[in-house]
């Protein structure tokens, strides 16, 4: 075999492997117009070689965020240096529709990218060769991880019957908020209270009845309050609210209003439509106060109060 016969051979046999690699290849000449596109970029495009030959990529592919790619391709031209994205950065170069079965949840094919300078004989870089790398599977499988542990980082804060904040989490919050009035000293209250004679709820209807119970007034006491406030489920029937930037009178107008809405409500509960009444105690942070504690013992005084007081009322501690 003469050497060039040989070489040809082996060109042909490499420019055949090029097209039907699992990786899209394409080479740009310095004005973005397509000199090269393999097999890969054919099947997941549409669009054929011979179609694209010369065309200026951003023409053909108007989603491409021209600002960004031709940044990147001077820094690499200029530095004569590879440079690499991953779709943590930005998702995919190519809008291609994801075609792997097993990794349906996704729409479109997560891509990492390689630009590579390639240079003439003279040494100047002629051409650009961007590398296309399907990581689809990869991408995934990260995302279903992530939302998997924000979900049980949101299960481990949250009571499941009612979706409030559970008593750790709501104790933590009462602590910085606690630790935030020392810093800067304005209005802030605390709420507890609790459902009035709600054994009797559980004796007559029945458990489930009761879980329907304290399901409307989380509900009930979630309406009520703003984006700022914090409520927590603190024990069974009894719960927790912070209200920052709000002093005692200020709290009472909340609390009457969410004492008044729940004597005004029945709940239709699978067993019977039931009435209640809450009973609440309030306590506005002050120097009395030395830990978040007794500022959690405090508006629990003015609840054992309310009780006393003959319940369905709201106290503030003294
Ligand atoms: P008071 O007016 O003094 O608050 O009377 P009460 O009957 O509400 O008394 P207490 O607060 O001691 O009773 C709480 C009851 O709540 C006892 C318990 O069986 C019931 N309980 C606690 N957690 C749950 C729950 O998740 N679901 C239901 N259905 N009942 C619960
Ligand atoms: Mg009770
Ligand atoms: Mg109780």
């Amino acid at each position: 075999m003469a050497i060039n016969e040989f070489e040809a051979q082996s060109f042909h046999w490499l420019v055949d492997m090029l097209e039907s690699v699992e990786v899209g290849l394409v080479v740009l000449d310095l004005e973005f117009r397509v000199q090269a596109w393999n097999g890969f970029m054919e099947n997941h495009s549409g669009i054929t070689a011979s179609k694209i030959r010369d065309r200026v990529l951003f023409e053909v592919f108007p989603d491409i965020p021209e600002a960004w790619l031709t940044r990147k391709v001077d820094a690499a031209t200029l530095l004569n240096t590879r440079a690499f994205t991953s779709w943590e950065q930005r998702p995919y170069l190519f809008r291609f529709r994801n075609t792997r079965p097993i990794t349906g949840t996704e729409d479109y094919m997560f891509q990492n990218l390689t630009i590579s300078p390639l240079s003439g004989v003279t040494g100047q870089v002629e051409k650009i060769c961007l590398m296309v790398y399907d990581v689809t599977d990869i991408a995934t499988g990260k995302r279903a991880l992530e939302r998997a542990n924000e979900l049980l980082a949101k299960l481990s804060m949250t009571d499941r019957l009612t979706g409030l904040l559970n008593r750790g989490t709501w104790e933590n919050l009462v602590d910085a908020e606690f630790e935030r009035y020392r810093r800067y000293t304005q209005a802030t209250s605390l709420v507890m209270f609790d459902i009035d004679f709600f054994k009797k709820v559980n004796d007559s209807y029945g458990h489930l009845a009761g879980d329907e119970v304290i399901k409307h007034t989380a509900t009930t006491a979630k309406g009520i309050l703003r984006q700022s406030d914090s409520i927590g489920r603190y024990g069974g029937e009894e719960f927790g609210i912070i209200l920052p930037e709000t002093d005692a009178e200020g709290a009472r107008i909340i609390c009457e209003r969410l004492r008044e809405n729940i004597d005004n409500s029945v709940v239709e509960t699978s067993a019977a439509p039931i009435r209640y009444t809450v009973s609440v105690g309030i306590s506005q942070l002050s120097d009395t106060a030395k830990s978040y504690m007794e500022w959690m013992q405090q508006a629990d005084e003015a609840l054992y109060a309310a009780k006393k007081g003959g319940r369905n009322r709201v106290i503030i501690f003294e």
